[in-house]
């Protein structure tokens, strides 16, 4: 038996272990694990190259807790440690690795989970740890090493016969839930579900039935309770895959979860290494509830489901894994950010969704455009927030109108040209974001020959701007933004079949009948007799800003609501019926009641008007 000195400035190393990690405890298990894989991984390779001699044997991982000890048992059958290696790794190397790790970060609790501190994280969660290791070189004998969380340790010969190393953890007070099943039960799942070699943990029971009818019976047996899946569908070639695989993996990493609409397999060696599957899920027209949804691995050990820093942020929607040994795990959040291979990831697998919606287009456009309500989202938040990927989706990218026709922004654009090009020679896209509310303005549009798309979804105000903005030489307008001769402006204007003088009078009726629209003027328009006598309608420009602020949760009294009142003086309850009405009174009712009718066509009108406005109708239809 030999004492030692684990190094010569470590007395501050196990207090800032305990101190600094209190969060991130749980880390411990992965990092023991890890290098049990590790060490199995070794052996095999050996193996493979004929450097081990004999049968390798059952090379299961397997961890153990025994209640009454008030221990925890990590356990592999890998390459083993010499004495020798005892001391250089556990003793010099691992330690003065734990050691810098911790004068570096010990500030930057986000990176701690990320990164552990390798072997000496135990002493997060145990009073005193022992190592029992027999190398796989037949002459080398067994030894173990312990220490209790000091810089001491001690190492002595031990009787273990099997090649391989046990950990034992004996867990301390505060950490006693490392004791109990369901918590390492949770923590496997966690961190080693995907790990490469099996890990047991317990036993359970299988049955199978033999016989057939009165002598069926049912078989138990007592069977290993392997707790991962060491060969990942991300691990396999595409072509050795079925749809039903990719589902079926969906379903373990989301279970209840709809279906996944489609998926991309990553897989590129150079000039990084990342593998992965990327799943589009059913998203709803809120973006909320998505994050968190992709797995980060490193060799198949977990590392988070937080990527904001590695994926692109209009990617963090989509659902699955990645896993890559290239993304430096053990930098700072912020410096992962420029790192040159986080920047290549990025760009790759931008490109990879890009190419995936494209051949889907192209190879099949029905069923593109059918899962376009549920991609929509997604496509528009990439081509907004990402240039390259913007590039690529300008070809894919749909329109849809209200008769449920697709078009790319290259086929809308010959579509509306001759009938939607204004004065200016811009092309005016009208849409509606609310079909029913909308109604009689989508009506009034359409009677114009024009064509009306849906715009509904959460995103869309950007969207458009986005367009706007990339100087396609669009604009979108709203059905209810002007009236309808007026949402594509043209030279032609029609004559009023009122005189000027006649055009003030009106005008002066309504300005004193008219209340309540905040920045919005009365507007007098000769349109066609058939257009309604009055007509409410929201400036484009206005609008939107105002619903741009709102979903950023600003204040929205900024712009106050506000709507324009234009009167049809061609309309004949204008031009014939109000302008021969006898007395002031009665004008003043006459054009407030064409008000509230305009009112009431864009559902603005409310409460107290709302009840005047049908007691007033009551009396007419008297
Ligand atoms: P790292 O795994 O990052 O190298 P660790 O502190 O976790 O750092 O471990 C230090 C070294 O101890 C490992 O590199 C390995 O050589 C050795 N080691 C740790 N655990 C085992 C094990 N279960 N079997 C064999 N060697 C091990």
């Amino acid at each position: 038996m030999s004492k030692g000195n684990i190094s010569v400035q470590a007395e501050n190393i196990f207090p800032i272990i305990k101190k600094f990690l209190y969060s991130d405890h749980e880390i411990f298990l992965r990092e023991l694990v890890s290098n049990a894989v590790d060490a199995t991984t070794k052996i095999k390779t050996l193996a493979l190259k004929g450097e081990v001699k004999g049968e390798l044997g059952d090379t299961k991982i397997e961890i153990k807790i025994d209640k009454d000890a008030k221990t925890l048992h990590i356990l592999d059958k890998g390459i083993g440690m010499t004495e020798d290696e005892v001391n250089r790794y556990l003793n010099q190397m691992a330690f003065s690795s734990a050691e810098e790790f911790l004068s570096k970060y010990k500030d930057d609790a986000t990176i701690i989970g990320h990164f552990g501190l390798g072997f000496y994280s135990a002493f997060m969660v145990a009073d005193k740890v022992e190592v029992i290791t027999k190398s796989y070189q037949t002459d080398a004998p067994a030894v173990k090493w312990t220490c209790d969380g000091n810089p001491e340790y001690i190492l002595e010969p031990h009787d273990k016969k099997e090649r391989g190393t046990e950990i034992i953890l004996h867990i301390n007070e505060e950490n006693t839930e490392y004791l109990t099943e369901s918590r390492v039960r949770e923590l496997l799942n966690k961190y080693c579900k995907f790990l490469p070699v099996e890990i047991k943990f317990g036993t359970k029971t299988e049955s199978t039935w033999e016989g057939e009818g009165e002598d069926k019976q049912e078989i138990k047996t007592e069977v290993d309770d392997i707790v991962n899946n060491p060969k990942p569908i991300w691990k396999l070639k595409p072509a050795d895959l079925t749809d039903e695989d990719y589902k079926n993996f969906y379903n373990e990493l989301h279970p209840f979860s709809q279906p996944p609409l489609f998926w991309i397999h990553l897989n590129i060696d150079y000039p990084f290494n990342l593998t992965g599957i990327l799943y589009f899920p059913k998203l709803s027209n809120s973006f909320e509830v998505q994050k968190n949804k992709i797995q980060l691995y490193s060799n198949q050990v977990f590392i988070t489901d937080d990527v904001k820093e590695i994926v692109p942020e209009f990617l963090m929607l989509l659902h699955g894994v990645i896993d890559s040994p290239d993304i430096p795990l053990n930098v700072s959040r912020s410096y992962l950010q420029s790192d040159a291979n986080v920047k290549k990831i990025n760009t790759y697998i931008s490109k990879k969704v890009a190419e995936k919606l494209q051949s889907l287009f192209n190879t099949d456009r029905k069923g593109f455009e059918d899962k376009w309500k549920e991609i929509s989202t997604f496509v528009k938040y990439g081509m907004i927030s990402d240039e390259k990927f913007n590039e690529k989706a300008i070809s894919f990218a749909l329109l849809r109108n209200l008769e449920n026709e697709y078009f790319t922004l290259d086929e809308y654009k010959e579509k509306v040209k001759v009938n939607q090009t204004d004065k200016h020679n811009k092309l005016i896209y009208l849409y509606a974001n609310d079909v029913k509310a909308q109604h009689s303005y989508i009506k009034a549009a359409k009677d114009y020959g024009y064509d009306v798309l849906e715009m509904d979804t959460i995103i869309d105000n950007h969207f458009m701007q986005h367009i706007e903005y990339k100087g396609n030489e669009v604009t979108f307008v709203r059905v209810d933004s002007d009236t309808p001769d007026h949402l594509v402006q043209k030279d032609e204007t029609k004559e009023s079949v009122l005189s000027q003088a006649e055009q003030d009078k009106v005008k002066d009726i309504f300005t004193k009948s008219v209340k309540n629209i905040g920045m919005g003027h009365i507007e007098l328009k000769a349109m066609s007799p058939t257009d309604h006598p009055v007509m409410i309608t929201k400036p484009e420009f206005m609008r939107r800003m105002k619903e741009m602020q709102a979903m950023q949760g600003m204040d929205m009294n900024m712009f106050p609501d506000s709507h324009n009142v234009v009167i049809n003086t061609n309309h004949p309850l204008i031009a014939e019926k109000l302008i021969k009405m006898k007395s002031e009174e009665k004008k003043a009712d006459f054009a407030g009641y064409l008000h509230d009718l305009a009112l009431l066509n864009q559902n603005m009108l409310k409460g107290e008007e709302l009840s005047a406005f049908i007691s007033r109708s009551l009396e007419f239809v008297k």
